[in-house]
């Protein structure tokens, strides 16, 4: 699991999107986008026949992983559904987590916007900039984050944005048929709403974000109950792999988010469950008892050696640990295992950069430039791939590899700036001057603008880059 801005370019690239919903309180950097592929891959699964069946093209739509305890979700007209860990730990089965995708799915279907009391949407370009701001923090570009957050006398607002009521019902309709034609039963959409209604009464649902955002009612639930209990499949069950997926999942966030001491009560060692074993060898490692993790990771590593993600944990235990050489065997097996996944070759190329080897660090360029050709905007493979291209003494390549992480990151200023450099560095109209080039246009630049700054470069005097978009 690891922290990462994921998707920022096409968050500020989505004018009509909505924001996070963060309340006045809570600092921005304590929401950030969290990346873990494994639950990832399993969301992914259970959504994308629920996301078909809605008429939505399920690699288009973004499920992003949001670190925060609150209950929480959100959706954006630029179809990316971000989830609250706090949410999905608040779910009981598979089904109810599945239940609030496909609502708010049904808001993108619906092409729902958040808005305030006012019933004012025009702020929104605004709110999703503040909040790509508190994602691109975490991303390891905190000038960046700086930079786009400069407008946080926004965040008191954001907790007044809300659905109408109408709109709650369309989702829900949505969400609902989509889960029936998908063969899933609309029953966890139903009972993971009914719950905390039936809280609300002790005053502890109104507290969460997520029914202040989206508005509860008895009406709104009954509506609920009669569409979803008439379908065919109202019965359907989770399978038990379904099942089993929903409980590592749990066990996974509790483990990375919990503290150690905590996650080994909730999992003590009288629990042999898979799940229970899986949050142990995390909270081991996460509290420093390294030689306890790695063998209780190599008995899973025996039981199922053909599992990508017990051989990513031990890579991320022994890397932390110091042992990049050692690391790198097992993020190898990770990668030989799920090829396609973008995160699993960057913890790799981090591994191998952190040998400082020549030979080591050839490789990780090799692998970084495959990750983000299947991920364009990771701005993480791209800090590192910089990283890289400068300890290999290539200045202009790293200053390329910059203006992407600043261009997935979507602060157009220091893209240009970090384009134009390493234009100047690289051969003229090889790839990756071009590159440079669309990059400073994309951030729009004109070619007037590049033309001034070469002029008064030529006349020897301060480069002044020019504001782009
Ligand atoms: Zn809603």
């Amino acid at each position: 699991m690891s922290w990462l801005s994921r998707n920022a370019a096409r968050l500020i690239g989505a004018a009509t999107a909505v924001g996070l919903v963060l309340t006045a309180a809570s600092p921005a950097a304590a929401q950030s986008a969290i990346r873990d592929t494994e639950i990832e891959a399993i969301i992914h699964d259970w959504s994308a026949p629920v996301f078909t069946a809605m008429g939505l093209e399920p690699d288009e739509v973004e499920i992003l992983l949001i670190n925060e305890n609150d209950l929480n979700a959100f959706a954006t007209r630029g179809r990316i559904i971000g989830v609250n860990t706090g949410l999905i730990l608040r779910t009981r089965n598979a089904n109810e987590l599945l239940g609030v995708i496909a609502h708010e799915a049904g808001h993108v279907k619906n092409r729902h916007t958040l808005r305030d009391g006012a019933q004012n949407a025009g702020m929104q370009p605004m709110l999703m900039t503040m909040a790509l701001g508190a994602l691109a923090i975490a991303a390891g570009a905190p000038d960046a984050g700086a930079v786009l957050l400069g407008n946080s006398q926004y965040f008191g607002t954001l907790s007044a944005l809300r659905y109408m009521t109408h709109q709650e019902g369309e989702a829900d309709n949505s969400g609902a048929r989509a889960l029936e034609r998908a063969g899933e039963s609309g029953r966890g959409l139903l009972t993971f709403f009914e719950n905390f209604r039936s809280q609300e009464v002790f005053s502890d649902a109104r507290r969460y974000p997520y029914f202040r955002s989206h508005p509860l009612s008895s009406d709104r639930i009954e509506n609920l109950r009669r569409l979803v209990a008439e379908q065919p499949h109202y019965d359907h069950q989770d399978s038990p792999e379904r099942v089993a997926q929903h409980a590592l999942i749990l066990a996974k966030i509790h483990a990375f988010m919990d503290a150690p001491n905590t996650t080994l009560r909730t999992y003590p060692e009288t629990d042999e469950s898979l799940p229970g074993r899986y949050a142990r060898v995390i909270a081991w490692y996460r509290d420093g008892q390294t030689e306890k993790a790695l063998t209780a990771v190599d008995v899973l590593l025996t039981e199922q050696p053909q599992n990508p993600y017990f051989w990513e944990l031990k890579g991320q235990i022994l890397f932390e640990e110091g042992r990049p050489a050692e690391a790198i065997g097992a993020h190898q097996r990770a990668v030989d295992l799920k090829p396609d996944a973008p995160l699993l070759r960057i913890n790799l190329a981090h591994a191998m950069l952190e040998t400082r080897d020549t030979a080591q660090i050839e490789l990780a360029v090799d692998q970084l430039k495959r990750a983000t050709a299947l991920e364009s905007d990771n701005s993480m493979g791209w800090r590192l791939l910089s990283q890289a291209y400068a300890s290999q003494g290539k200045e202009g390549e790293a200053r390329l590899a910059s203006a992407e992480m600043y261009f997935a990151l979507g602060a157009k200023t220091q893209a240009t700036q970090f384009a134009l450099r390493a234009r100047d560095m690289l051969t003229p109209g090889s790839n990756e001057w071009t590159r440079a080039m669309d990059i400073v246009f994309a951030s729009g630049a004109t070619q007037d603008d590049v033309d001034d700054v070469d002029r008064r470069n030529s006349r020897n005097r301060p480069v002044v880059v020019p504001a782009a978009g």
